[in-house]
């Protein structure tokens, strides 16, 4: 027979596949002998043959779930739908991979409107009794029979107003036995059959809902925004309740080990007394910090600390703890390892290493690369934000800094952001149905709910700022404002900036400035070069760029895109002015000016890079970049030549391409025009011969672009060579230098061993090598790329991750082909592929010399370069 539950006790840490995370951990605590209420985990397995036998749960099944029962009814005396001493249970989903939110809930299982009297005998509590009925019928409501939580809402709020109550404690048990009618009402107009008393029927359906919830759209968003596994299913756990709506003497919350917005040592989490379950969580009443039991429950709040400490250790990792005090008992309900911004996950994994838990490998490997986005992300520039006007201030409940347009709806916010609005999502909470419009959101804002809210948990998650619980704002929804205690009154698309460090909240727009960074990441960063083998370069063509690239640790130029000097509109004219030259003068011409500014623009680089590589690649304009169209443009260009405005609308004309990506760019420019790339050449070797002369340490890599055969590459090297030689003849010196080429198009990684012959270095260019393996022209892409995903064609943009099997393979060619040539060759990748952690294990595995990515992703390729030597020495272990 095939095993599919299992006891608390049957299981450990170890066991998250086939027990999910939550029941593995409870499993785990359990053995450790944490006071954890006692159950059983309904494994995987289950759901799968769940799913496997469309959506029906086997007799098979349910038959050892009752087993079980049997078990737990022993175990604690109580007895399920007795009118004595009834058991009662929660009935909690747990996936392999923490799915905070997604999957639902249901507490209280059991109750019935006999059993309810039978808890009310043995508890002599009426009112926490009937609070936990109602509670149940419309939790299960909710989940089993998706009627919306708010008609529940509505039913109470109604009655707390006709009694003038604030407080949902504050109904009494005849209240409450008139609202559990109501709600079994409002169950059966909805649900459409009465509310089951049968507290096995009960079981059943919750159990089914649990593993139907594991398609629900929001669990398919949430494993899709973070990579995980569509197959895993989910675990159910059942589990004796404890009640923290007993009184006073009783609560719930949840603790972190550690500050998970800063990383801080010491203990951070918020209860409520006398409530249950999500209460927390749901935002509905503000709760308390965790110092505050310390004088309230002192025994159970010393208890607390000692399970902190302990649950540390034994997991060596933050911990996100959930606990429940019965009648000043302490007991725990979860743990699993928190979710935390990146500044919280640097700072926890490297105090981890000082206080001697882990090692700096594995403090290494913990950091998330999609997350150390967050850390680089701009704050706002501090003398704007002096002169900012503060609206409100909430709970500081996500960092970072955003300004944007507001919006009151999940699905209006991403409709906004798809047309490229910066969006702020204002809600009174947020949901899991909201979950989209947060991922598109630059910030989130709450009025209701702690730190620890469905939307402070979600946008740590995702790396978002957040102000949650911000009281002193007034969001009504349906009308889509915010009123501010001033009298301020915001609309739908009016522009606000939010601190997620502070929780202040300010009016319209406000300037952002660079991160700065240091401290606890410094020291990671050192870790990580020491043990990654890739040096990483930056894409860089300003100074400002290359500044912040070394600040971040680039360790050179990997491409400087000479085009993009001069997109600034007083240097474009004279690109415009050689392009549309028609004779060699013409061009000479305009080629003299371009060289003073390139000139000017490389004595910076070379300054700012103190001998660290610097790559130049040579002009590559596709034409349709940088003719002039406007009329304006045209006309300034023909004052420029001296030439009639008719002359150069047909002159734009003659030079107009059907396939500009596949036309006249790249080093076919300078097969016609070999006077383009001796200009840069000289510009080139003048700045180094410059900066040599001022005693500095310079070193020029000139790539060529756009090549395809050993012998357009030999042609035009050879009239950069002579041109730098002349130069060198004429200043007497003599610089070291690279020539190679960039390998982007397909022909040229098949002959690469030709190529080689020719090449000092290949950088691959995976962007055009991608356009051109494909045949998906860059520019547009974007009409047709977005059908490939939606239809499950392509899973991931190859113009974000390398497609390793058709343009890698094209790469491995290359590498293989060129080092047949030339067995040192120096082989880097200058594409957007550069930086993105999943192309960087690639990258590694063909053993390339560097990768170069944009400023901002250089510490992100730094650790995944140094997460991919870590895996490859963990597989060599286990060999
Ligand atoms: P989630 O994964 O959404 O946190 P949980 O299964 O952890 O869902 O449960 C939701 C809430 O109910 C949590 O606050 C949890 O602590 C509480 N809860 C779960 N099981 C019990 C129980 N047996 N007794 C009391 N409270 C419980
Ligand atoms: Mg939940
Ligand atoms: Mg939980």
């Amino acid at each position: 027979m095939r095993k599919f539950v299992y006891q608390f006790s049957e299981g450990s840490k170890d066991m998250k596949v086939l027990l999910g995370g939550k029941g593995a951990n409870l499993a785990e605590m359990t053995n450790i002998g944490l006071p954890v209420p006692p159950g059983f985990t309904i494994g995987t397995d289950a759901c799968k043959d769940y799913n496997e036998n469309d959506q029906t749960l086997s007799e098979e099944i349910f038959e050892e779930v009752l087993t079980h029962l049997k078990l737990l009814e022993e175990k604690t005396g109580k007895q399920f739908g007795s009118n004595e001493n009834p058991l009662l249970v929660s009935v909690r989903s747990g996936a392999p991979v923490s799915m905070p939110g997604m999957m639902d809930t249901i507490l209280n299982l059991g109750l019935n409107d006999k059993a309810v009297q039978g808890m009310i005998h043995q508890t002599k509590d009426a009112r926490s009794s009937l609070d936990s009925y109602r509670r149940f019928i419309q939790m299960f409501g909710d989940v089993v029979r998706g009627i919306p939580s708010y008609k529940f809402e509505e039913a109470l709020s109604l009655i707390k107003k006709q009694k003038g109550y604030a407080q949902d404690t504050e109904l009494t048990p005849d209240d409450l036995e008139k609202l559990i009618t109501t709600y079994q009402e409002l169950y059966l107009e909805h649900g459409s059959e009465p509310f089951p008393q049968d507290p096995l029927t009960q079981l059943r359906l919750a159990v089914q809902s649990v593993f139907d919830s594991w398609m629900n759209p929001r669990a398919v968003v949430y494993r899709r925004l973070n990579d995980i596994d569509p197959n895993f299913g989910t675990a159910v756990n059942i589990q004796a309740m404890v009640f923290g709506n007993t009184g006073n003497k009783s609560g719930t919350g949840i603790a972190f080990t550690r500050n998970p917005s800063t990383g801080e040592k010491a203990v951070f989490g918020e209860f409520l007394i006398n409530a249950q379950g999500e209460d927390v969580v749901a935002g509905i009443r503000t709760p308390e910090d965790i110092s505050k039991l310390k004088s309230h429950l002192p025994d159970a709040y010393h208890e607390l600390m000692g399970t902190c400490e302990l649950l540390e250790n034994h997991y060596l990792d933050m911990q996100d703890i959930e606990f429940t005090i019965e009648k000043e008992k302490l007991f725990v309900l979860q743990t699993r390892n928190g979710k935390r911004t990146a500044q919280a996950s640097v700072q926890v994994a490297v105090d981890l290493v000082h206080e001697g838990k882990i090692s700096r490998d594995e403090a290494i490997k913990r950091i998330d690369t999609k997350q150390i986005d967050q850390l680089l992300h701009p704050t706002f520039e501090k003398k704007a934000l002096e002169k900012g006007e503060v609206l409100a201030t909430g709970l500081p409940a996500s960092p970072g800094a955003a300004s944007g347009k507001i919006y009151f709806d999940a699905s209006e916010a991403v409709a906004a952001a798809d047309l490229g609005q910066k969006v702020i999502l204002v809600r009174n909470e947020t949901s899991p149905e909201d979950i989209e419009g947060m991922a598109k959101s630059e910030a989130i804002l709450t009025a209701h709910g702690g730190m620890t809210s469905h939307a402070a948990v979600v946008a740590r998650g995702m790396g978002k700022c957040c102000v949650a619980g911000c009281s002193e704002i007034d969001i009504n929804e349906k009308e889509k404002t915010i009123v501010t205690n001033s009298g301020i009154t915001l609309r739908e698309g009016d522009a606000v900036s939010l601190d997620g460090s502070t929780g202040k909240v300010y009016l319209g727009e406000i300037l952002l400035t660079e991160a700065e960074i240091g401290g606890h990441f410094d020291e990671l960063m050192e870790w990580v070069n020491e043990v990654k083998q890739l040096d990483i370069r930056v894409n860089a063509d300003t100074p400002n760029d290359l500044l912040t690239a070394i600040h971040f640790g680039a360790e050179g130029i990997g491409l400087c895109r000479t085009e993009h000097m001069f997109f600034h509109e007083e240097r474009i004219a004279y690109v415009r002015q050689m392009i549309v030259a028609e004779s060699l003068e013409e061009r000479k011409r305009a080629l003299a000016h371009l060289k003073e500014m390139q000139k000017e623009d490389f004595i910076q680089l070379f300054r700012i890079a103190k001998g660290r590589p610097v790559n130049i690649r040579l002009l590559d304009p596709p034409l349709h970049e940088f003719l002039p169209k406007a009329e304006k443009d045209l006309e300034r260009l023909a004052q420029d030549t001296g030439k009639t405005l008719a002359e150069i609308k047909k002159r734009v004309n003659e030079l107009a391409e059907s396939n500009p990506m596949l036309g006249h760019r790249g080093c076919r420019l300078a097969v016609t025009y070999p006077e383009i790339y001796k200009m840069q050449a000289e510009a080139i070797m003048e700045s180094a011969v410059q900066i040599h002369d001022e005693g500095q340490k310079v070193f020029p890599e000139i790539m060529i672009p756009l090549v395809s055969s050993k012998e357009e590459l030999a042609f035009v090297k050879q009239e950069i060579k002579e041109s730098v030689q002349a130069i060198f003849d004429r200043e007497r010196v003599l610089l070291p230098y690279d020539i190679g080429t960039m390998i982007e198009i397909p022909r040229a990684c098949v002959t690469a061993d030709e190529i080689a012959k020719e090449a000092q270095f290949f950088s691959f260019g995976t962007n055009d090598l991608t356009q051109l393996t494909y045949g998906f022209s860059r520019d547009d892409a974007g009409k047709f790329l977005p059908s490939y995903s939606e239809r499950g064609i392509l899973e991931t943009d190859p113009f974000q991750t390398l497609d390793t099997a058709g343009v890698g393979a094209l790469v491995e060619m290359a590498v293989s082909r060129g080092r047949m040539a030339n067995p040192n060759m120096k082989m880097g990748v200058c594409g957007e592929h550069g930086g993105d952690p999943r192309s960087i294990h690639f990258f590694h595995k063909l053993g390339l010399k560097y990768v170069s990515c944009s400023p901002f992703r250089v510490p992100i390729a730094r650790l995944a370069a140094a997460q991919v030597v870590l895996e490859e020495r963990e597989q060599l272990q286990k060999v």
